[in-house]
C-alpha cells in the first residue's frame, strides 16, 4: 500500500531520488488511504510527511530533511507559484494528473521557523458523491430537508464549525435541485473558494484583492435572474443584510453561518444588525451539522461506557442499548473507526418558531421553543446512532458540547 516507501527502497532511488516521482507517490498514498489532507512539515531531524484520514492525522513517513526545498520546490511548479520566494505564505492549486484519477489538489505554503510547512488539501472527484441520501442523515431530516428545497424562496442556513461536512451537504442539497428541476431552474453561487464544479450551476469565487467580495458579488447576481444562490459564507453585516432581501423577494438561498447550535444563528444575525421581524418572515430552516466515526464494523464489540457518561442519557435507553465501539484491527489501522457520517439537528421555523424570534428571546429559549416544536437535537440525534450502534458515545461528546443537549 505505502507507494512511498516502496519507491524510497527501490532501485531507481538508491541512484537518485526523482523528486516529481517520490512527490507522486505521496500524492497516491494519501488517495488510497483516502487521506484528506498531506502535511509535509520540518521537523527537528526529519521531514514529518502525515495525512488526516477521517480527521485524525496520522504518520505516513519520515523523509530526510534535505528534501525539503525540493519538494515545496515541487509543489510550488505544480500550482504557479514563486519558487524562489520562501519566506512568505503562498497557495494554490493543481490537478494531480489523469495517473492519479484528476485528483484535485489546493496547495498552502507556510514559512515557519524551520523552514516551509506544506498542506494540501485532496479533492477526489471519484471519491465524492453529492447524493443526499449518501449524507448520513436520518430519514426525518432528509425528508424535511428535501421539503425545504422545494420552497421557492426563503434562507436555509447551516451551520457548524470548519470540516463539519457542511460544503458536501450544501453541495448535494444543490445537486438534489439540479436533478429535481433540470434546466428549468437558475442556480448560481458565489464560494471562497470553490471546491467543486457542478453540472448546470453558475458557480463563482470570490477574490477580495480585486475587491470581487461577497457583498458585490450577490449585488451583482441578482441582476442575474437566479432562483436559488448559494452564498458561502455569512460572515458580514452587509453579505447578511443582501441575502436577507434576497430571500424575501422570491430566491431560495442557501448559506453556512458560524453558530454553536442551530438557534444561536438568530443571536449572530441580530448582532449584525438584522432586525428580527427580517429573520422571523425570512429563514426558513437552520441545520446544524458535525461529523462523527463511525465504528469499524470489522472489529466493534460491546462495551460499557463511563456511568458518568451513560448519565446523559435517559435510563430506560441506557438499560436497553447494547453499547458498541471498535477494539482495532488491520481493517481501521488500528483506530476502532472506519468511515464518517453526519449528526444534525434540524430546525425548522414554524409559526410559533417565528413569533419567538420576533419577541428577541434568547438563544436558550429559542433552542428550548425548537425542541417543543418537534426538533430532534444534536444530542439526541447523536445518541440514536449510539443506540443503533454505529458509534460510541464518547465520540457524540467529542462533537457535542452539554449546551447543545
Ligand atoms: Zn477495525
Amino acid at each position: 500500500m505505502n507507494h512511498t516507501i516502496q519507491y524510497l527502497q527501490s532501485d531507481a532511488a538508491e541512484r537518485g531520488i526523482e523528486i516529481g516521482v517520490l512527490v507522486n507517490s505521496l500524492i497516491l498514498d494519501a488517495i488510497t488511504a483516502k487521506a484528506s489532507d498531506i502535511h509535509i512539515e520540518p521537523w527537528e531531524s526529519t521531514l514529518a510527511v502525515r495525512v488526516r484520514l477521517s480527521g485524525v492525522l496520522t504518520e505516513l513517513v519520515h523523509l530526510p530533511l534535505d528534501l525539503m526545498e525540493k519538494i515545496s520546490g515541487r509543489f510550488k511548479v505544480m500550482a504557479n507559484l514563486v519558487t524562489y520566494q520562501t519566506d512568505l505564505p503562498q497557495e494554490g492549486h493543481a490537478s494531480a494528473g489523469p495517473e492519479l484519477g484528476g485528483v484535485e489538489l489546493r496547495i498552502s505554503i507556510f514559512p515557519t521557523t524551520r523552514g516551509e510547512k506544506i498542506v494540501v488539501r485532496l479533492f477526489d472527484p471519484s471519491n465524492r458523491s453529492f447524493d443526499m441520501a449518501a449524507l448520513g442523515f436520518d430519514d426525518d431530516t432528509h425528508k424535511s430537508l428535501t421539503e425545504l428545497l422545494a420552497r421557492p424562496n426563503g434562507l436555509i442556513l447551516l451551520t457548524g464549525p470548519t470540516g463539519s461536512g457542511k460544503t458536501t451537504a450544501i453541495y448535494s442539497a444543490l445537486y438534489h435541485i439540479v436533478q429535481r428541476s433540470g434546466p428549468a431552474v437558475s442556480i448560481s453561487t458565489v464560494e471562497d473558494p470553490v471546491e467543486f464544479n457542478l453540472p448546470m450551476i453558475s458557480q463563482a469565487q470570490i477574490n477580495p484583492l480585486q475587491e470581487f467580495t461577497y457583498p458585490k458579488a450577490l449585488r451583482s447576481l441578482m441582476r442575474q435572474d437566479p432562483q436559488v444562490i448559494m452564498v458561502g459564507e455569512i460572515r458580514d453585516a452587509e453579505t447578511a443584510s443582501i441575502a436577507v432581501q434576497a430571500g424575501l423577494t422570491g430566491h431560495l438561498i442557501i448559506s453556512t453561518i458560524h453558530s454553536g447550535i442551530a438557534a444561536g444563528v438568530f443571536a449572530r444575525l441580530i448582532n449584525m444588525d438584522i432586525e428580527p421581524f427580517l429573520l422571523a418572515s425570512s429563514i426558513n430552516a437552520v441545520l446544524g451539522i458535525r461529523l462523527i466515526r463511525k465504528n469499524c464494523t470489522y472489529c466493534s464489540q460491546p462495551y460499557k461506557p463511563e456511568p458518568a457518561l451513560t448519565r446523559l442519557m435517559p435510563d430506560e435507553l441506557v438499560a436497553t442499548t447494547e453499547f458498541r465501539r471498535g477494539t482495532g484491527c488491520a481493517e481501521c489501522l488500528q483506530t476502532g473507526f472506519a468511515g464518517r457520517t453526519a449528526v444534525t439537528e434540524l430546525l425548522v421555523a414554524d409559526e410559533v418558531f417565528r413569533d419567538a424570534v420576533l419577541q428577541k428571546l434568547p438563544t436558550r429559549q429559542l433552542h428550548q421553543i425548537a425542541v417543543q416544536q418537534g426538533m430532534q437535537t444534536m444530542w439526541q440525534n447523536g445518541v440514536r446512532r449510539v443506540v443503533a450502534g454505529q458509534t460510541t458515545l464518547e465520540e457524540i461528546l467529542r462533537v457535542v458540547s452539554a449546551d447543545q443537549m
